[in-house]
């Protein structure tokens, strides 16, 4: 049976025994890119500002998502806002545990619609309050990767 077969006889099923070997590649697309290399080259987050919504979207989206108009105002949004939420997060995404485990907060940037999620950090749990002010904290030019990471977490201001 080729893979371009249709069954439709579940009587007519075969399978195979062995391993598959994968790869794959996320891409970020093309709003990413630009959104992840300013925060690499110039320490500065960028977003999208829908007019006709009056909505402005962190990080950036190339189509506004409410009336699908292209986005084309790009903006700096300064890494300044106040917590939302937060939690404690004591396992990875593939379930290995965090040791120490880590301070997520959804933050609601000044100059943004939504939330923005990112880690906590020189801040302790229950000091934490629903509406203090936080900023981001940059990694220094030369520990830059190209990813949301290069901002090292947000802290109380
Ligand atoms: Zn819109």
């Amino acid at each position: 049976m080729g893979l371009t077969e249709r069954i439709s006889n579940g009587d007519h099923l075969e399978t195979w025994q062995g391993n598959f070997p994968l790869e794959h590649l996320y891409t970020v697309g093309i709003a990413g890119e630009r959104v992840l290399r300013e925060l690499k080259d110039h320490g500065r987050l960028l977003g999208t500002r829908c007019g006709r919504c009056e909505y402005t979207y962190v990080p950036a989206r190339l189509y506004c998502e409410r009336c699908l108009a292209r986005l084309d105002e790009w903006i700096p949004v300064p890494l300044g806002g106040s917590l939302a939420s937060f939690t404690t997060v004591f396992q990875d995404v593939d379930g290995r545990p965090l040791d120490p485990p880590t301070l997520m907060g959804l933050i609601a940037l000044d100059e943004s619609s939504g939330y923005f999620v990112h880690r906590l950090g020189e801040v302790e749990e229950r000091s934490l309050r629903i509406g203090m002010t936080v900023e981001g904290v940059m990694k220094p030019v030369g520990e830059r990767v190209g990813s949301i990471d290069d901002i090292r977490y947000f802290r109380p201001v």
